[in-house]
């Protein structure tokens, strides 16, 4: 590892001034850094350039004397004129900290990238030599960080005397404070108002359980690329103690998961129960009841499809705190794939996601509503009897010339595409890439883009 030719560290600026001096745009940048500190932040240009005006800052409109750095803290110049020499000869004379903008060599300090959570700060920087890669990482930071968690650390802070009276184990005083400031929860409260009432009762919870109650999230982690996560699951994911995880989640995405977490395959791929719903759901309550906070991580969206409803019931009836964070469904990663809008003006008036199993025998009755819905659908579980599919829907009376669309492993980069009619479906043994699969069926599948797709046969619907 390189060795780092500065040194990070947070320089106290309150009740000092920071003088930048210049008009232009390069001292407005420098002015919205300043202005996230509560220094004095104050302006010194003949030629005001830049709009100033949206800033708490106090602008000088003349040239620049070597009194104005008075009670400086630092000093910007960003100043192409002859006042740059002068101010930079000014700030060495008295040893103020000094960036010329743009001028490495003159600097005494670079800035950071700053991702701004006060009294939280994380800083970002690259010694100045890559600001472009600095400003990459601080988004990807960002986008993890609740924007509340700043007002969360404060929330903290201000309990700090009660919890120590209240909870005698380290242990638990840490499961108390990360549970303050990752529970959204405790987030939407903030948000709302009502912060310290509901930090009060988390408290008054905590105490009561002893060690710290656990909690189930169900979490969807859409089709199986860890970009299509949402960010709150992400989130989760990151402060969970355990994933109970299906098969169908690929690993990249479990992966999003804290490093030091505890993993569990439950795997339900098609063909072998490892576990069965009943196992998952007494796993679910033994692990919260042991005060673990676990994410329950599903693919697409918890609710459809994913059997939420019967561990819901399971953490209900142990009094368990649970939580859903919704995913991206897989019809609608298939959907998005292929550009087709499931709901189309004068089209179709919407959108049944529904399963196909059942095609191949007599269990389930939804044949005659779907095959007469007149709305796209969005079938899944379906893959290894989609011929039978079609031909159930043939067979209620949905015509052989509707267009379909299968999407494999969609939501991938490995997605594969195939297009036709419920007749060359139903009709032809079609031999599909490996991975779970969507049929989308009906009128608005033909207003996608299937360019890329294998054709189910030469009838197939021509592509619009
Ligand atoms: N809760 C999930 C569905 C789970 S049921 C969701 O909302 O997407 C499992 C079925 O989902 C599979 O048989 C398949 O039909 C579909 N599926 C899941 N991931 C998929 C993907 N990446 N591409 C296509 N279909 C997928």
């Amino acid at each position: 590892m390189g060795r780092l030719n500065t040194f990070p560290l947070s320089l106290k600026v309150q009740g000092r001034r920071i003088v930048i001096v210049g008009g232009g745009e390069e001292a407005l940048n420098k002015a919205r850094l300043a202005v996230k500190t509560t220094a004095q932040v104050v302006i010194v240009s003949p030629h005001l350039e830049a709009d100033f005006s949206a800033l708490p800052v106090e602008v000088l409109e003349r040239r620049f004397q070597p009194s104005d750095l008075d009670n400086a803290a630092m000093v910007f110049v960003a100043d192409h004129g002859p006042d740059a020499s002068v101010a930079q000869d000014a700030a060495r004379a008295r040893n103020i900290p000094l960036n010329v903008v743009d001028v490495p060599g003159e600097c005494d300090f670079f800035t950071p990238a700053i991702i701004d959570r006060a009294p939280l700060t994380i800083a970002i920087s690259s010694e100045g030599r890559a600001p472009v890669l600095a400003r990459l990482v601080r988004a990807r930071i960002e986008a993890v960080l609740s924007p509340r968690l700043g007002n969360l650390a404060s929330l903290a802070g201000g309990l700090r005397h009660r919890v120590e009276s209240l909870i005698q184990d380290g242990a638990a005083r840490r499961r108390f404070y990360q549970a303050l400031v990752t529970s959204p929860e405790i987030e939407r409260a903030e948000a709302a108002g009502h912060g310290h009432e509901a930090a009060e009762s988390l408290l008054a919870a905590h105490v009561e359980a002893g060690s710290g109650a656990g909690v189930v999230w169900l979490i969807g982690a859409g089709p199986g690329s860890e970009d299509l996560l949402t960010l709150r699951a992400q989130r989760l994911l990151q402060d969970a103690d355990v994933i109970v995880h299906d098969q169908l989640v690929p690993d990249v995405v479990v992966q999003m998961a804290r490093r030091d977490a505890e993993q569990i395959a439950v795997g339900k791929a098609k063909g072998h129960h490892s576990f069965s719903q009943a196992q998952i759901n007494t796993l679910l309550v033994r692990l919260a009841s042991e005060g673990k906070r676990v994410a329950r991580l599903k693919s697409g969206d918890p609710m459809v499809f994913g059997r939420a409803g019967e561990e819901i019931a399971a953490l209900r009836k142990a009094g368990i705190a649970y939580q859903v964070v919704p995913g991206v469904s897989a019809a609608l990663a298939a959907a998005a794939d292929t550009a087709t809008p499931v709901t189309l003006r004068k089209v179709s008036s919407g959108f049944i996601m529904a399963t196909a199993h059942g095609a191949e025998d007599d269990e389930l009755q939804h044949w005659a509503l779907l095959a007469g819905a007149g709305m796209t659908l969005g079938l899944y579980m379906g893959k290894s009897i989609a011929g039978e599919v079609a031909a159930r829907l043939v067979a209620h009376g949905a015509s052989e010339t509707l267009p379909v669309g299968i999407v494999v492993n969609a939501g991938r980069a490995s997605r594969t595409l195939y297009s036709g009619t419920l007749g060359a479906l139903a009709a032809n043994q079609l031999d599909f890439a490996d991975g779970p699969a969507v049929i989308l069926v009906g009128e608005a599948v033909a207003e996608g883009d299937w360019a890329e797709a294998a054709q189910m046969a030469a009838s197939s619907f021509k592509v619009a």
